[in-house]
């Protein structure tokens, strides 16, 4: 798993950007709006491609960077408060939210608001627990639905009861902390760890005297529409994934392109596998739309061919195209990338094979 937290200075907001690094499709939880520029640059920076932008609730303290994550990449945008008509994707307990081989199962952790969830990695032992749980603390439940019986219980439920060294990623920090783990929750959480019952956690939650956020009224109006602007929506979002170009360089500099796009594009771009023709007829298969042309024939082959046609290079491994593929651009190529990780990545993650023995 790829992974970010980040933070906003100003409300305290903790942001996670979570990538699969074998396809590159990732989301972003709890993002912020006035944020969404940090967050798209570390997302490109890391080669990723943006799937999905989750709101873990409908925020009071800060507008969700959501809509606007959605008007500049083509997103979908992830909610489970049944308010939210703009969400793409509603979620409720046990779904699952799946990019590339990385999980996110959906947690209902109501109490702070009515409509709170969790999401708990299948693939890293990983929790990300919005405003239910805090590191020692845990989110307020005097507004917005909120209860405190409601929150006790969904804490020792649905949190408290996966496994000790469960890695607690809350939505926000008010002391620098960044990371916790279920078993230091279940025995430190000064609210409700250490066996404190339910009723001594709603004494607890009634004697707090908080002010309230003083972006609320703003904020709540604003989330309930994915904190999507007039001015936001009506930005034309980028062509389909499917017509995207979703290169990024490996740290050798090589362009890439993952598997599963290529495996999207089908026969809109050229496929150039430059394995030897022993490889090519051999028991790893090739990908169907394929053309073989040995690296040693690759630089006449591309004399023929537009140099503004997009060309995916392939190899067993990635190897050969990496340099294929830099061999291509100094060319002067300009859509031209390797196949991350090549047939064996092509093959580990199940896409359709083809080993059919004409030449
Ligand atoms: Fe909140």
């Amino acid at each position: 798993m790829i992974f970010r937290q980040l933070i906003d200075p100003d409300t305290k907001t903790l942001t996670y950007v979570i990538g699969d690094p074998w396809s590159r499709q990732a989301v972003v939880i709890d993002p912020v709006r006035e944020l969404i520029a940090r967050d798209l640059q570390v997302i490109d920076e890391l080669g990723l491609k943006l799937h999905y932008a989750i709101d873990t609730h409908v925020h009071a303290d800060h507008i969700t960077g959501a809509g606007g994550l959605r008007a500049r990449t083509g997103c979908k945008v992830v909610s489970a408060a049944a308010a939210v008509d703009t969400a793409d994707l509603k979620v409720s307990d046990g779904d699952a939210i799946q990019f590339g081989l990385q999980v996110l199962e959906v947690r209902a952790t109501p109490g702070h608001t009515g409509s709170c969830v969790s999401f708990l990695s299948a693939t890293s032992p990983k929790v990300f627990t919005g405003d239910a749980l805090f590191i020692r603390g845990c989110g307020r439940t005097d507004f917005q639905e909120g209860d405190a019986r409601t929150l006790y219980r969904s804490i020792r439920d649905k949190l408290f009861s996966l496994p000790d060294d469960t890695q607690v990623y809350p939505g926000h920090d008010y002391k620098g902390r960044t990371v916790s783990t279920v078993r230091e929750e279940r025995l430190y959480n000064p609210r409700l760890g250490g066996g404190r019952t339910e009723d001594q956690f709603v004494a607890i939650m009634d004697a707090l005297d908080l002010a309230y956020p003083g972006k609320m009224p703003v904020a709540v109006p604003a989330n309930l529409e994915s904190g999507c602007t007039a001015e936001d929506c009506a930005t034309t979002p980028p062509s389909a994934a499917g017509d995207a170009w979703p290169m990024y360089r490996t740290p050798n500099g090589a362009p890439n392109v993952p598997a599963i796009w290529v495996a999207d594009l089908g026969q809109a771009v050229r496929v150039v596998d430059v394995r030897t023709t022993e490889e090519w007829t051999g028991p790893d298969g090739r990908i169907e739309h394929a053309e073989s042309v040995p690296m040693n024939r690759l630089v006449d082959a591309a004399e023929g061919w537009s140099v503004t046609d997009r060309v995916v290079l392939v190899c067993r491994s990635g190897g050969r195209s990496d340099r294929a593929a830099k061999e291509l651009e100094s060319r002067g190529f300009k859509a031209v990338a390797s196949l991350t990780g090549g047939m064996l990545q092509w093959r580990a993650l199940g896409l359709p094979l083809y080993s059919g023995d004409q030449g």
